[in-house]
């Protein structure tokens, strides 16, 4: 069976070709497992792709941008297939699918790991963690380690180790031209600093490689929840303790409504609260001395803070951020003034459905002290990341949704320089991407662009256009 794309049609023969030079497998359109296949973690992005080649390694990874070059075809990359923008799908044209690519060889000696880029957090925790090692990683275990790190990456470990793109060490990159090529300190060094922040714009990432650090096996984490009544005293109260907190501990507040879960007294279920939740990246023991304070912010419903494993910390709210609900991320750097904190609890308060929040990220620490040229990721100046997230298992009414997370966006970004995270994005407009790229890094990265994908082959991402396309 030929297939439509957008600029014509593949041929069986040449689809065959393709796939006979691979050692992965291509999902056409009438094959049984396509809508699988084609399945992403947002349910707002049903897309049908003309072809999913699912990668075995690079020399498939190759073949495929080979393919999609020669036939002219629209290209998404998906790792882990979170992309809140929809990114890592498309319609008519190729998807890259390196989730088969699962290998990472751990060094504990050197404490680095190289891992391929179809890992998830939950993948390359359990390697790491079989020696006592981890790295900044996300809070939902099923995210993918590419587009997090390339995007920055902001975990339990950012505090006490950076993002996960500044603990990225060398990357092996599949460029527009089919080359593969290595980017470290060394070597591609300007590519290398447009991979810690500037997302998936300059290539394929086949493995990354990351520095790691001692973490666990016991942390102390959790989550202590408050009543909507002592929101302000809480956040307000939390903002003071953030000024002297230790490396170790990076907390976060979710603004969020009470689920029915069999911790919450009844009463309580529907409500809207305030959720604290915090990881001590060091001895437990120690921990508690840290966490101390935030405790008595004032009378928890329920205090679920204590010590448990690493791995038990980074699934922890994995049951609440299940694959299949419709999402919209968006997000602003902000310093938390009484003014800003104001607009946060009254958006709070007028969230459309019981699975939209507000999450208030706390920075510094580590992440502040890199300096801001280091890497494409260079807002370290802003103590708090808001991000505003529109959430619901149903279709219905998503559109007023998403514009209940725009309003509460622009007016709590006037609290701050008006920045953005390009992962807590799910626009993909130019204003959006200059958010993300204050000033002349941006610049800079078109300048790699250039250098690397001067026709904007991967153009499927907060994208960075190259000067001969602007
Ligand atoms: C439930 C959930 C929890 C999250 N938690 C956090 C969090 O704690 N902290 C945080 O910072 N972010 C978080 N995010 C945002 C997340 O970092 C981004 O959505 C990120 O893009 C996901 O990466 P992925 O590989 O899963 O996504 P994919 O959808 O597979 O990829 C996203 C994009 O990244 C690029 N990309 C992916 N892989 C490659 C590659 N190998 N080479 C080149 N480009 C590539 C492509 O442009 C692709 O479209 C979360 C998102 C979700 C949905």
């Amino acid at each position: 069976m030929s297939i439509d794309t957008a600029k014509g049609i593949l041929g069986d023969a040449t689809v065959a070709e393709l796939e006979a030079g691979l050692r992965g497998t291509v999902v056409r359109p009438d094959d049984a497992e396509y809508d699988r296949a084609r399945a992403v973690w947002n349910a707002a992005h049903d897309k049908h792709p003309a072809l999913i080649v699912r990668c075995a390694g690079t020399a498939d990874v190759i073949r495929a941008v080979e393919f999609a070059r020669s036939q002219d075809l629209l290209v998404a990359v998906r790792g882990g297939s979170h992309s809140i923008a929809g990114f890592s799908t498309c319609d008519d044209g190729i998807v890259i699918d390196l989730s088969p690519m699962k290998g990472a060889i751990v060094d504990p000696v050197r404490r680095r790991v190289v891992a391929q880029t179809g890992m998830t957090w939950g993948d390359l925790d359990h390697e790491t963690q079989a020696f006592g090692l981890a790295v900044t990683g996300g809070l939902v275990s099923s995210t993918g380690i590419a587009g997090f790190t390339l995007g920055g990456g902001v975990g339990w470990l950012v505090r006490r180790h950076g993002l996960a793109s500044d603990n990225v060490t060398a990357a092996e990159v599949v460029t527009a031209d089919g080359r593969v090529v290595r980017a470290d300190q060394d070597e591609n060094p300007e590519l290398f600093w447009a991979l810690r922040g500037g997302g998936g714009n300059f290539g394929v990432v086949t493995s990354l490689e990351y520095q790691l650090h001692p973490v666990g096996p016991q942390v102390l984490g959790g989550l202590i929840i408050y009543p909507l009544e002592q929101a302000r005293q809480v956040v307000t109260g939390w903002r003071e303790l953030t000024g002297n907190m230790p490396d170790e501990l990076t907390t976060l507040i979710n603004f969020t409504t009470a689920p029915p879960l069999p911790f919450l007294p009844p009463e309580v279920h529907g409500t809207r609260i305030a959720v604290l939740v915090g990881m001590y990246a060091g001895d437990p023991a120690a921990g508690e001395a840290a966490v101390a304070p935030l405790r008595t912010l004032g009378t928890p419903i329920v205090d679920l803070m204590g010590p448990m494993p690493y791995t038990g910390m980074q699934t922890l709210l994995d049951p609440l951020w299940t694959a299949g609900a419709h999402n919209y991320f968006t997000s602003a750097f902000i310093e938390p003034s009484d003014a800003a904190l104001d607009a946060v609890l009254r958006h709070h308060l007028t969230t459309p459905s019981p699975s939209s929040e507000l999450h208030l990220h706390q920075l510094g620490g580590a992440f502040a002290r890199v300096p801001a040229e280091a890497t494409a990721f260079s807002q370290r100046d802003s103590s708090v990341l808001c991000n505003v997230i529109a959430r619901s298992p149903d279709p219905t009414d998503f559109d007023a949704q998403i514009a209940w997370a725009r309003g509460a966006r622009e007016e709590i970004a006037r609290h701050g320089r008006g920045t953005t995270y390009v992962n807590f994005t799910g626009d993909a407009a130019e204003d959006k991407v200059r958010a993300a790229y204050p000033g002349a890094v941006h610049e800079r990265l078109v300048r790699v662009k250039d250098t690397f994908d001067p026709t904007n082959l991967f153009r499927l991402n907060q994208n960075i256009r190259p000067s001969k396309a602007a």
